[in-house]
């Protein structure tokens, strides 16, 4: 007999939502892992948000679970910083969620190693099989999990909410304890807490995702500018995240039209 879920309706959902609106970080924490358990994960690209919401959710209960997708082309730096983060949290349970190879294969014989410079399309196609899908396999073995996400990133989160459903992931909660947060907070909470964070930050990077699609920021450049540089039209978002206000994926071009 399979676990029973822990479902939240809509009108469920946007009541908490509004209960947790003005909280703190540590309050939505605390509240989802108290009702999901071991039903609640940490979802993090290794990120100084993702690290906070690591750091609170391990100071509450220190056997969290936490995961991060290898992509099989993040920076060397992030190996690196992956064992630092498990001997930083030792009872925390990390799980490395890898693509599937068939679909990386069949990929890239079709289109070549790097074609996701060649397109927004074939990007996103890259994003999807390499982060999107082994994520959404995940998540459906999940009940609600935890994103790094702050409003101020781009004009593309600016609508998040603190608790909120993710429709890409079967309705289940989505939480971005971070939402109403700057990232002067972020960094104020960081060296307050003395928690891990990426070494590709020093180096000038505001974003760190896969070493090709991820450079250090211009003066003047905002977070995300970085991600995905050479595309000027395109969301700078990989397709994990749901925009709240239309209820769809934040992906774009015709692979996604195609696949919706
Ligand atoms: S960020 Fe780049 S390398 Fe990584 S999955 Fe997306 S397109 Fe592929």
């Amino acid at each position: 007999m399979g676990l029973k879920r822990i479902r939240f309706d809509k009108s469920e959902v946007d009541a908490v939502a509004v209960r947790f609106a003005d909280a703190d970080p540590q309050e939505v924490i605390a509240w989802a892992l108290a009702g999901f358990g071991d039903a609640a994960m940490v979802v993090t690209g290794l990120q100084a948000e993702g690290m906070i919401i690591l750091d609170m959710a391990c100071r509450l209960r220190p056997s969290v679970r936490a995961l991060t997708v290898d992509t099989g082309r993040l920076p060397q730096e992030t190996y690196a910083f992956i064992d630092r983060v498990r001997d930083h949290y030792p009872a925390m349970r990390l799980q490395t969620l890898f693509p599937d190879h068939r679909d990386i294969e069949a990929f890239t014989r079709e289109n070549g190693v790097n074609s996701f410079y060649n397109s927004v399309d074939l990007r996103m196609q890259c994003c999807n099989l390499r982060k999107v899908r082994p994520l959404a396999r995940e998540l459906e073995r999940t009940d609600a999990w935890f994103a790094g996400l702050r409003r101020d990133q781009s004009p593309s989160r600016a609508h998040i909410r603190k608790i909120e459903l993710d429709y890409t992931h079967g309705g289940i909660v989505k939480l971005n304890p971070l939402a109403d947060w700057t990232k002067e907070d972020v960094w104020a909470y960081i060296r307050e807490h003395d928690v891990p964070y990426h070494p590709l930050y020093e180096q000038g990077y505001p974003s760190i995702g896969c070493g090709p699609c991820t450079r250090a920021a211009f003066p003047g450049e905002d977070e995300r500018a970085g991600r995905w540089w050479w595309e000027t039209r395109a969301a700078k978002e990989c397709g994990i995240h749901f925009s709240p206000v239309t209820g769809r994926t934040k992906r774009n071009g015709a692979f996604v039209a195609a696949m919706s």
